[in-house]
């Protein structure tokens, strides 16, 4: 007699799958490279009838002109629903999220989008509120 069942993953079922156009994600890498070596921030839409797929991307204003913490001007910003997460670019190589970072994906959205130099396709991540890692499909 065993006491322990196995369950289903939980997070497996709930979590997401999220997608994003390659259009989208050509603008976000050249916005990254265009700004450079200054950060771009901005939020992440969706298509109103494929909740999941990010096909929009919302620049904040004012991070164009030499801002060098896009993370910060996101932080002063009201939540707007409408807006699934963020996205921003790292003038390093990193793409992990660093502690403002992490306090900014609890605050906003599901899912967050990081660009890290060279700011191509191999060099950004995408994470959820936690700072998690998660997978993301360019269709
Ligand atoms: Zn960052």
């Amino acid at each position: 007699m065993t006491f322990f069942k196995k369950k289903k993953n939980k997070t497996e079922s709930t979590q997401k799958h999220w997608s994003i156009t390659r259009e989208c994600l050509n603008l976000i890498l050249e916005c990254a490279k265009t700004e450079y070596p200054n950060e771009f921030g901005g939020f992440l839409h969706v298509d109103t009838d494929e909740k999941n797929t990010i096909t929009e991307i919302v620049i904040l204003p004012g991070t164009i002109s030499g801002d060098h913490h896009a993370i910060f001007r996101m932080h002063m910003l009201p939540i707007d629903f409408s807006n699934v997460g963020t996205v921003h670019s790292h003038p390093s190589h990193s793409n992990r999220p660093s502690n403002a970072d992490l306090q900014l994906f609890q605050k906003y959205g599901k899912v967050h989008i990081i660009s890290a130099n060279p700011f191509n396709e191999f060099s950004w991540q995408a994470y959820n509120h936690k700072g998690e890692e998660i997978a993301m499909k360019i269709i």
